[in-house]
């Protein structure tokens, strides 16, 4: 793709495109900056620049800033000028690869093609650091096939939960055909290409989405059991949440913004599922009866639920009893399972657990440090 300047297009340096296209993320994972973070497959937190293709966009999405109809400053940077300003941050240490984005040029196969055009130069001219591209709704399954052959991540955004949703903050797309069916296939190519890649070689990451919280009106419950189906059926591993927050010159603009505090709130519940084993059915009983989650953590509302199984003697519980152990988590609960017999409240901080956060629910050698009742009575 080369920049052209369409006609009502003032003339931009590279500085103000970038700039441009660095606030058009707004909705894709994490903030307008032109550096954003990522988890890399090993679970280290890698910097990526961060840019859209272009805010053109020929999409309707009613929270978008780059909604068609809206008046702002359209600009593109073209295949070279992203593959030249990516090595220049990589040979400079600043980022260790790229995660490109784009508004749709006309439709999903036009620009999927200029976002493989990209990857492609980037790797024929040896780069070898992380890229990751945000996929189109409706991409087509042979140009998926061939991000797939470059790119180390590769995913689309469900941005809701349901077909209905969907459509309503959606209206150009079509959530079972154009974001389910993509899913599906990720997932499919995922596999296989870990399979053919050497170890090594290129890193395939897992699949992930994206959810805008706030913009449709879906309840958090709602969110959460959609993220469990994924898990279950796409092999999602990392979903993000992005608080809505209304743009002006959207038909949302006047929407009360979601707070931060909800996203925050997801995160955790979210974790739950990936990292505590549990099932969204299994926190039905944490959210309020519209099926929001309260600004607390939701860990310690699943364990309110659940008082009359604590305490739980930290010397006999099973791994899934003591992850449910507020202050305890994946690794500590583990090394408790190795080191076990455990006689004092020192041992299980050596061993990485709150114990502030524990003693209420936990009782060691028989022995209960604090009364459960009694530490709610004096926390409410
Ligand atoms: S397709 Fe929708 S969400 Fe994506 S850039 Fe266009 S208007 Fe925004």
């Amino acid at each position: 793709m080369s920049y052209v300047r369409t006609p009502t297009e003032p003339y931009k340096t590279l500085t103000e495109r970038m700039r441009h296209l660095a606030a058009g993320t707004k909705y894709d994972s994490c903030n307008q900056s032109a550096v954003c973070h990522a988890f890399a497959p090993d679970g280290r937190c890698i910097q990526l620049y961060k840019t859209l293709l272009t805010n053109y966009c020929s999409g309707e999405c009613t929270y978008c800033p780059n909604r068609c109809e809206r008046d702002i400053p359209r600009v593109s940077l073209s295949s070279d000028e992203i593959v030249k300003i990516t090595w220049s941050f990589y040979r400079k240490n600043a980022v260790e690869g790229l995660f490109l984005s784009s508004g749709v040029i006309g439709d999903a196969e036009n620009t999927s093609e200029k976002q493989l055009e990209v990857a492609r130069k980037l790797r024929t001219q040896g780069f070898q650091g992380y890229i990751h591209m945000r996929l189109m709704p409706g991409i087509p399954k042979y140009l998926l096939e061939e991000i797939a052959d470059v790119a180390n991540k590769f995913g689309i955004n469900a941005e809701t939960t349901s077909n209905i949703n969907y459509s309503e903050i959606c209206p150009n797309f079509d959530y079972k055909n154009d974001v389910l069916q993509r899913l599906k296939w990720t997932k499919e190519l995922i596999i296989k290409k870990r399979k053919e890649v050497e170890y090594g070689d290129r890193i395939i990451g897992a699949n992930d989405t994206q959810f805008v919280v706030g913009a449709a009106d879906e309840s958090d419950q709602e969110i959460i059991h959609t993220v469990n189906r994924f898990m279950d059926k796409y092999d999602l591993r990392r979903p993000y949440f992005m608080s809505f927050d209304p743009v002006r010159g959207t038909p949302l603009e006047h929407n009360i913004p979601s707070p931060k505090w909800r996203e925050v709130r997801l995160y955790q519940t979210s974790y739950l599922l990936k990292d505590y084993g549990l099932k969204a059915k299994d926190l039905d009983e944490i959210y309020t009866e519209k099926g929001f989650l309260k600004n607390e953590d939701p860990k310690v509302l699943l364990a309110q639920c659940n008082r009359d199984m604590f305490p739980i003697d930290i010397n006999n519980a099973t791994l899934q009893e003591l992850l449910l152990v507020p202050g305890i988590g994946p690794v500590s609960a583990s090394r408790i399972v190795q080191s076990r017999p455990v006689n004092n409240e020192q041992e299980l901080v050596r061993m990485g657990v709150v114990i502030t956060r524990a003693r209420p629910y936990i009782k060691i050698r028989g022995l209960c440090q604090t009364n459960l009742s009694t530490f709610m009575e004096v926390c409410s």
